[in-house]
């Protein structure tokens, strides 16, 4: 969609999921209030499904001014060709300026089938928002490797879309008495617009994923622990924790952990409130999945790996002897299973 001047305004595609508003959604959410206010503009929702207006006010309270609630039985659950269809038909109704979208594979996919409708640009992955003088949206992304950081302007076309990574961005404070408008969309969908039916809904991968992008701790291993075996130690360190294991991408390239335990620039990206990097060096595409976290603790036996400049605390020694005797000590301090 061309014709820049007549587009107003940031909109969120709110992504829904069962029974909650996903949280890359909502981080986005905080973020397109950062950018609707720099431009001064109202930041608007999207947000598809079925019997989901209760969610329209939660996603207010975390800061949209507006949401465009579009409900039908085929949007009950995610399907690309219906919401590629109502999100076309939003966008060109309410033309905004910038249409951001979480990057997650439903996000990715949709962004990726609607962008091509409306002739725009859409930069995908990206992990930060600047506004340039211009007011143009410009979105920075990891390239080469994660060695530069692309910095991506759609200057002639509207509207400026993007997917952004779950969890670089912190969530918005909820608050409840926030209030804003829920506009009620009609847009016919029939059987011709149905190209998938779901069978059945399993979720067992996507929940281990889930849990790592969620944790609140995650202990991770690196090819320091040299064997698969000591993930069992890490795993006992996570338990006392309350938190949950993950990993760099070595250990997932030498199959000692499943590849949706992998943290970094091509794994998930972490925002935990503990990361504890276990014989992990700490690469550039490692740290771009768990820089953000609240707390870094690492171990590793080299004083001058990379990993201690980015940790709060940092110990240095043998892998072997420290976790076991952290564990060691936790447990003597807090005996039940108690998260942290
Ligand atoms: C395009 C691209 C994408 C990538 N994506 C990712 C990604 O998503 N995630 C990711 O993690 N990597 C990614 N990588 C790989 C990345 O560059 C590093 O190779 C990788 O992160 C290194 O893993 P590591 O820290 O486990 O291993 P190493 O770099 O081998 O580090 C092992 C560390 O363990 C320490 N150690 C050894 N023995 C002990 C001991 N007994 N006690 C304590 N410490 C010990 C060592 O001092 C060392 O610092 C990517 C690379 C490329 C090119």
């Amino acid at each position: 969609m061309s014709g820049a001047r007549k587009s107003k305004g940031v909109m969120v595609f709110v992504e829904f999921r069962r029974d909650h508003i996903r949280r890359g959604s909502i981080q986005l959410i905080g973020e397109g209030r950062r950018i609707a206010d720099i431009l001064g503009v109202e930041l608007s929702g999207a947000l598809l499904g079925h019997g989901v207006e209760e969610y329209a006010k939660e996603a207010i309270q975390y800061g949209l001014d507006k949401v465009h609630l579009v409900e039908h039985p085929i949007l009950a659950s995610y399907a690309a060709r219906p919401y590629s269809k109502v999100m076309v038909e939003l966008v060109e109704k309410y033309k905004p300026e910038i249409m951001l979208l979480a990057a997650t594979k439903n996000g990715r996919e949709l962004g990726g089938r609607f962008y091509v409708h409306l002739q725009t640009g859409l930069a995908a992955d990206c992990t930060a928002f600047r506004v340039s003088e211009e007011k143009n949206l410009v979105m920075i992304r990891p390239a080469f490797g994660g060695k530069s950081l692309a910095h991506i302007m759609c200057k002639k076309t509207r509207p400026q879309m993007a997917t952004a990574r779950p969890n670089v961005f912190p969530e918005p404070e909820r608050d409840p008495k926030r209030k804003g408008r829920i506009i009620k969309e009609n847009i016919e969908l029939g059987p011709e617009d149905v190209d998938a039916k779901m069978v059945q809904f399993i979720t067992h991968m996507e929940d281990e994923a889930t849990r790592l992008a969620d944790a609140d701790v995650i202990v991770a291993g690196g090819h320091g622990i040299r064997r698969a075996d000591t993930f069992g130690t890490l795993q006992e360190l996570a338990d006392v924790l309350g938190g949950t294991v993950g990993g760099s991408r070595k250990v997932v390239d030498l199959r000692w952990l499943p590849k949706d335990r992998q943290v970094g620039q091509t794994g998930k990206t972490v925002r935990p409130n503990v990361y504890v990097a276990v014989g992990i060096s700490g690469a550039v595409q490692h740290l771009a999945g768990m820089q953000e976290s609240e707390k870094i603790v690492a171990i590793n036996n080299d004083p001058e790996a990379e990993i201690f400049k980015i940790s709060d605390f940092g110990i240095v020694g043998d892998l072997f002897e420290v976790v076991p005797e952290m564990i060691r000590q936790i447990r003597e301090r807090r005996p039940a299973k108690e998260p942290i």
